[in-house]
């Protein structure tokens, strides 16, 4: 008997998993999203990963990213450490791949922030004010 708190919706139905020759009892969850969480978190536990990255970028020395879609629990470690081992070395923004196909999981690590590229064009825009201040 496995017991669990659904985490879908914020109601955190206590529910318990049984199993009997390879099939679920699930009971104490208040609709089928919650036997649905139940069954993948017994069988195939997912999570995502939010996480930062190295940058050569002395600015912004970190930079936001996050996996496209949920990897298997027990891959987490892998895949954070396969971030740690990273340098972003162009100036990327919200939604571009830092590594594609993360370990073979299907999932790549994408930037979720613009503050590389706001960096660069608020450089710009300073030197456009610069050139302004000196007229
Ligand atoms: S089982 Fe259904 S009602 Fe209960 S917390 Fe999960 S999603 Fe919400």
């Amino acid at each position: 008997m496995k017991e669990l708190v659904c985490i879908v919706c914020p109601r955190g139905c206590r529910m318990r998993i049984a199993e009997e020759n390879g099939n679920l009892q699930i009971t104490g969850n208040g609709c089928k999203r919650g036997a649905a969480f139940a069954e993948s978190e017994v069988r195939d536990p997912r999570r995502t990963v939010c996480t930062t990255v190295r940058t050569a970028f002395p600015d912004v020395p970190v930079l936001p990213v996050r996996i496209s879609k949920e990897i298997p629990k027990d891959k987490i470690f892998d895949v954070m450490r396969e971030i740690s081992r990273t340098t972003v070395r162009t100036r990327l923004g919200r939604g571009d791949i830092v590594l594609e196909n993360a370990l073979g999981l299907g999932a790549d690590v994408i930037v979720t922030s613009n503050v590389l590229n706001e960096t660069e064009s608020e450089r710009r825009k300073n030197d456009g004010t610069s050139a302004c201040a000196d007229l």
